[in-house]
């Protein structure tokens, strides 16, 4: 791993007793980042990468603000990792997700060379990292990365069932005209279940 071009804000993961506590501590990074997206009222996902147990970069949810459809939190911080390091490829480091990542998120990991992806809840409608579709370590995908789920799942998915609650209640006494362009999923939500992010 090619050593940091600009001065990182560091969190030191070394000395943490097992690396489940290790997993969980920067899965609340990356809740603390999606907290973020739903202050903004962009759907909250969060995501930090870690590189030598040291977070490289924090980003959130942001498609509403930049205009931008691909701006998922993976996407912000894949690249703002690959600035840090001076570095297309983040071979060694460890993307942390507070959901599963979709599709086009899981081909830029596929493309940055992460060793390992962790994510909080599982998308049983876009996830695809084996909930919906295995597109990461998919046989024909390479390289293999490491994949590990469900941590902190039940805080990961609360934060974004509860998101789409009140934007659910919100929408019906808004005005339709001010509203526009925050469109709630259609249908209920079932027990457990992890609305789309976009
Ligand atoms: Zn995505």
């Amino acid at each position: 791993m090619s050593a940091l071009k600009t001065p990182v804000k560091a969190i030191k993961t070394e000395g943490l007793a097992s690396p489940q506590t290790a997993d969980e501590f920067l899965m609340r990074a990356a809740l603390r980042e999606a907290e973020r997206a739903a202050a903004q009222g962009e759907v909250p996902v969060g995501a930090v990468v870690v590189s030598e147990g040291r977070i490289i970069s924090r980003a959130h949810n942001q498609p509403l603000h930049l205009n931008d459809p691909t701006a998922h939190a993976e996407i912000l911080a894949l690249r703002r990792a690959a600035r840090r390091l001076g570095n297309y490829r983040l071979s060694g480091c460890t993307l942390y997700v507070t959901i599963e990542p979709c599709v086009m998120c899981a081909g830029a990991l596929g493309h940055a060379r992460v060793r390992r992806v962790v994510f909080g809840a599982p998308d049983r409608k876009a996830g695809a990292c084996g909930s919906a579709l295995m597109v990461l370590n998919h046989p024909r995908f390479r390289p293999r990365i490491e994949i590990t789920g469900g941590v902190l799942s039940s805080a990961c998915g609360a934060m974004l069932r509860q998101f789409f609650v009140e934007r659910r209640h919100k929408n019906r006494h808004a005005n339709a005209e001010g509203e526009r362009g925050l469109q709630t999923p259609s249908g209920p939500l079932q027990a457990g279940e992890v609305p789309k992010r976009s």
